[in-house]
């Protein structure tokens, strides 16, 4: 079965049929899911989805997006959420420059207050970086104990074997089936089989041929073929190790 490491089924897209998609992923293909939080909001309803369905495990944490809404309650908030069952990891946390939804500085101090959080908490982290590579490394080497994802990875194959040494898993999702893409296909032929993952990001990033079209977890095997395509392998075995790795990564059993 596959693991979709990354989606975000809470999206509004997904209000007139969730339970709907959710209930026919195992038919396509998918076992796992870790729905991602973004903000406060989000992530208590991840904690809640997830005690709800078997195949949904949750991550909390405050996205660069939102860090302008981080407040004197954010943290015990997540420190509370993150004693829940089901959930797995801090996340999605990071810096995103591309849209500076939030002020640099307070994406910055969001970004730093949830990686201590995840190491007191022992727990991994969900890194979501957006044309802000050289900073968020920064960060991450400030916490040699605290591993985990890098979602929606779009750096170079530089950058993806320093974060492979630096302990983190690299995740793909249906950026790399684009036409143009190029950074993706190059790093999915070069990560090595054992810390690599697949995920949607779902509603967005559909992968093709249904870009343009709502995304949801049940297209994840789309992406794991590509990744097979650009290697030369068989889907299954990519299937298989990206379904390990997530479960590695996220400390969840799989089969
Ligand atoms: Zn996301």
């Amino acid at each position: 079965m596959l693991f979709d490491s990354h989606a975000h089924l809470l999206d509004p897209k997904f209000d007139e049929d969730r339970q709907h998609i959710i209930a026919g992923l195992p038919a396509r293909g998918v076992g796992y899911v870790a729905e991602i939080g973004c903000c406060i909001d989000t992530s208590i309803r991840a904690a809640a989805l997830a005690k709800e369905h078997h195949i949904i495990w949750a991550v909390v944490g405050v996205h660069p997006h939102d860090a302008k809404t981080w407040d004197g309650h954010s943290e015990s908030q997540l420190r509370a959420l993150a004693k829940e069952d089901k959930v797995v990891a801090i996340g999605e946390i990071g810096l995103d420059y591309h849209y500076d939804f939030s002020p640099r500085d307070v994406q910055a101090d969001v970004f730093e207050r949830q990686m201590q959080l995840a190491q007191d908490l022992q727990l991994p982290v969900v890194i979501h970086s957006r044309e802000a590579t050289a900073d968020t490394l920064d960060v991450l080497r400030r916490f040699p104990q605290v591993g985990g994802i890098m979602h929606s990875f779009s750096g170079s194959v530089e950058t993806m074997e320093l974060l492979v040494k630096m302990g983190y898993y690299i995740s793909f999702n249906g950026s790399v089936t684009f036409k143009n893409a190029k950074k993706p296909v190059e790093v999915a032929a070069h990560v090595p089989l054992e810390r690599m993952l697949v995920e949607t990001d779902c509603p967005y990033m559909t992968p093709v041929p249904f870009r343009g079209k709502r995304n949801d977890p049940g297209y994840v095997g789309l992406v794991a073929q590509k990744i097979a395509d650009i290697r030369g392998v068989d889907a299954e075995e990519i299937e298989a190790a990206t379904t390990r790795n997530a479960g590695a990564a996220y400390g969840i059993e799989v089969k």
